[in-house]
């Protein structure tokens, strides 16, 4: 593979239709709603409730017709089941799946939040749904445990003392284990007495989607390596930036990687700690050759590659991912706004700019932690429409959009990449002057 060119590319203002998760949850809890409702209209069977027991609505003897119980119960059990499908469909990391939620960043924190209310619904299905008191089937006890193992599996991910204690690798592998509990919940639910197996949409719909979650899971923990092999690299260089920075350079040993300024990869190096694949954004353009990053101190493995990674190591990368990119910025005027390391995918894209108008400030805390200011500020002297500014805080305290002096924002496109609390104020100030959501694009930093 070779890299495509570094030019900004496509003209025109950010057109990108992408999937968020304000529009991705009601989409799928509508559909749902849909099937069970043209179900349940149609419904024409003689369904006969056996002697049950719910944990919400107490015992029942044997009725005609379906107790509202089962209902509520089974919405929301199908509705876990299709939930965590599509869950195990964006572990895939697909292009395709990448491109409707606007990069694998955002789609992974989709991901993490589909699985909590996931969680509550499995909760939910738990104390509504009826158990049948009339027969013993395997899928019961399944069901249970099921149950158990995904609640601590979505705690573990989610959960901030859990999340502190547990170390990433060691969380991501317990990960992987989700689609073992998933296969004993959707055995669960084909095995025990249900409503949802006599509605002829409902049931191809979920367990439909049943099929699609198992293959993605199958395929991303068995066959992904295969069909998306690692290009091998050699470290040509390492540069301290400061005490918690490290810039690496790398070599192509086989073939290069194609991407596009500001996107990022999984960079794994055997011998740093538990040699885990961590994402790091490019920070060199694609005519250079090579690729560089650099690697700030913000856990075990990133400590580690300070001082723990030397020229002609190997490295093995994947990717590119991510869309904080030229293409999605469009070609309108730009303000771009980095927090500390969140510099990294702006060292690619200012080298891309041409003739745009596009103003980078730099928000470090003070003016000797903005170790790429000499680079960023030679690109900004040159002819074409970049600009430039460090913001130390210590000097000028927190970052303002007043500060800037802009006539307005409706014709800018703001990129921001840092801390959390830098992207929520930046949003908040651009809404705060009449601009829309949309023209600010960011990148998360965290997929966990
Ligand atoms: C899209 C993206 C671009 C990034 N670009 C840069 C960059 O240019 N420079 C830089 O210094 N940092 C970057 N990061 C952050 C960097 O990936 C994490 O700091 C690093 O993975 C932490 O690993 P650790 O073992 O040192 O820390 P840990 O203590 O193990 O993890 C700290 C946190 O980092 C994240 N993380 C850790 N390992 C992984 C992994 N294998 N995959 C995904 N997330 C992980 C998790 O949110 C975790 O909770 C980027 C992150 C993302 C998501």
């Amino acid at each position: 593979m070779v890299g495509h060119g570094g030019g900004w590319h496509p003209k025109g203002a950010p057109t990108m239709r992408i999937l968020k998760q304000e529009l991705y949850f009601p989409i799928i809890i509508g559909i749902h709603f849909l099937f069970w409702a043209i179900d349940l209209s149609l419904y024409s069977g003689d369904f006969i409730e056996p002697r049950s027991d719910t944990l919400l609505f107490g015992e029942y003897e044997n009725t005609t017709g379906i107790h509202p119980s089962r209902i509520v119960g089974e919405v929301f059990s199908s509705w876990v089941v299709t939930v965590f499908a599509f869950n195990f469909l964006m572990a895939t990391r697909a292009r395709w799946v990448e491109r409707i939620f606007g990069g694998l960043d955002k789609m992974y924190v989709i991901h993490r939040r589909s699985g909590v209310i996931a969680v509550v619904l499995l909760l939910a299905h738990f104390v509504a749904v009826p158990r049948d008191l009339t027969a013993f089937t395997v899928g019961k006890p399944l069901g249970f445990y099921a149950l158990i193992l995904i609640l601590l599996g979505v705690v573990a991910a989610v959960a901030p003392p859990v999340k502190k204690r547990l170390r990433y690798h060691a969380w991501l592998r317990s990960h992987r284990l989700m689609g073992v509990f998933y296969v004993m919940g959707v055995a669960h639910a084909g095995l025990v007495f249900s409503l949802i197996q006599q509605l002829p949409i409902t049931r191809v719909y979920v367990f439909g989607m049943a099929g699609v979650g198992v293959v993605s899971w199958v395929y991303r923990a068995f066959l992904y390596r295969r069909f998306n092999p690692e290009l091998p690299y050699e470290v040509s260089a390492v540069r301290k930036l400061d005490a918690r920075t490290t810039e690496i350079d790398l070599k192509p040993l086989e073939g290069s990687l194609a991407f596009a300024p500001g996107q990022f990869a999984f960079f794994r190096f055997p011998k740093v700690g538990q040699g885990e694949a961590h994402p790091f954004t490019i920070a060199s353009t694609p005519g250079d050759g090579g690729l560089r990053i650099a690697v700030r101190a913000l856990g075990d493995d990133t400590s580690n590659m300070q001082g723990g990674v030397e020229a002609g190591d190997r490295v093995f990368v994947e990717g590119p991912f991510g869309h904080f990119t030229a293409e999605h910025a469009g070609d309108q005027k730009q303000i771009w706004v980095a927090g500390g390391i969140g510099i990294t995918p702006f060292l690619s894209l200012a080298k891309a700019v041409g003739d745009r108008d596009v103003r980078l400030i730099w928000c470090v805390a003070n003016r000797g932690d903005a170790f790429y200011a000499e680079e960023l500020q030679a690109l900004a002297e040159g002819d074409g429409g970049f600009g430039f500014e460090v913001w130390p805080s210590e000097e000028k305290g927190t970052f303002s959009l007043a500060a800037l002096e802009l006539a307005g924002v409706d014709d800018t496109t703001f990129m921001v990449c840092g801390p959390p609390g830098l992207k929520d104020a930046l949003r908040k100030q651009v809404l705060e002057r009449g601009g829309r959501s949309s023209s600010v694009l960011d990148e998360e930093f965290a997929f966990r």
